[in-house]
């Protein structure tokens, strides 16, 4: 099958190329086109998963398919914008019409999901690498950034964390677990829902915000920095979930969600008197994690106040020199 063949088939073919909300302009020109109501902005993010790096070579296409767009619209979130649509940049080696099938189905599964549609990509032959470029529109001036953070606010997260990091060693086939424990920690691996919705009501409440992808600590690093204040966990709050629990122990579950990464779960910080209409909504599982102080820096907080702060405190491809 030559390489429009191959597109036409699986990606312009796919139900989520079908167009939708602001897509002008879908597959099959030089470029798509977006229509931008007026007074927005577009947002705009682009994330590459590598075989062998991000996801084991061997897996579930379907499944891969889904993870691929989830973790780039989960930066859509982040801004708290409205997502719209994606492109597809993709470096296939020989795979079959059953591997390429099950890839678009996964993708068009958490296109639906996110209400965004596929509107253009770029397809090579090689080693499989996946780069997904996701766009969307939100009002001028009102995008949720890392640097608002004061004083005062509390610090929260969309959810229990962690279950991604704990999932790794069944991905990677090191361990085993019982389904029951297996299951939950998996389907957050493989198809972590962006909080799309989230994001959209913190937009005008929270003061900063990001979705964590490499572990709690570290993301909480950069609001810290970009914000200039000091960021308090408190160990006691960090949401964990029953299953991450059960199969590591109390312990490691901790220290899997404090450092762990993958959780696409956003992070933000709250004026106080903001947390009851957020919680009230019930559109996420927010916890309060700690708080904003004048500053620099991350602290992690034992329940007696003592500093705990561990040293390796998430992922990086490429470390600072020291
Ligand atoms: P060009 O050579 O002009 O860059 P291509 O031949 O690469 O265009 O692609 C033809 C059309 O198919 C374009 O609209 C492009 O956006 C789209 N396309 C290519 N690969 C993919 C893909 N993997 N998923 C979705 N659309 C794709
Ligand atoms: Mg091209």
């Amino acid at each position: 099958m030559g390489e429009f063949e191959l597109i036409n088939h699986y990606f312009a073919a796919a139900p989520c190329a079908q167009g939708g909300e602001g897509v002008a302009l879908g597959i099959g020109d030089d470029c798509a086109l977006l229509s931008l109501p007026p007074g927005e902005q577009l947002a705009v993010s682009t994330d590459t998963l590598v075989a062998g790096v991000h996801f084991p070579a061997v897996c579930d296409p379907c499944l891969l398919g889904q993870r691929s767009l989830a973790v780039a619209a989960s930066d859509l979130a982040a801004m708290g914008a409205h997502a719209i649509g994606f492109t597809l940049a993709i470096t296939l080696p020989d795979v079959g019409p059953d591997w390429l099938q099950a890839y678009a189905d996964g993708l068009s599964r958490m296109a639906h999901r996110c209400r965004m549609s596929l509107i253009g990509g770029d397809t090579t032959r090689g080693p499989l690498s996946i780069t997904v470029t996701v766009f969307g529109r939100v009002p001028a001036g009102e995008a949720l950034r890392r640097s608002g953070a004061r004083p005062g606010d509390l610090l929260c997260v969309g959810g229990s964390l962690g279950k991604a990091a704990g999932a790794l060693p069944l991905v990677l086939g090191e361990r085993e677990a019982p389904a029951e424990l297996a299951e939950p920690l998996l389907a957050h691996y493989w198809s972590p829902m962006p909080q799309l919705n989230l994001g959209q009501l913190l937009r005008g409440r929270a003061t900063a915000a990001l979705d964590i992808s490499d572990g709690l600590l570290a993301d909480c690093g950069h609001i810290a920095k970009a914000s200039g204040v000091a960021l308090e966990v408190n160990l006691a709050q960090v949401p964990v979930s029953p299953a991450l629990e059960a199969f590591l122990g109390l312990e490691a579950a901790q220290m899997a969600a404090l450092t762990g990464g993958d959780d696409y779960v956003l992070a933000f910080t709250l004026p106080p008197e903001a947390l009851a209409a957020v919680q009230a909504t019930g559109l996420a599982d927010v916890h309060v994690v700690g708080r904003v102080l004048a500053g620099q820096g991350v602290a992690l907080r034992d329940p007696q106040g003592h500093d705990i702060t561990p040293v390796q405190r998430g992922y990086q491809h490429f470390r600072e020199t020291p």
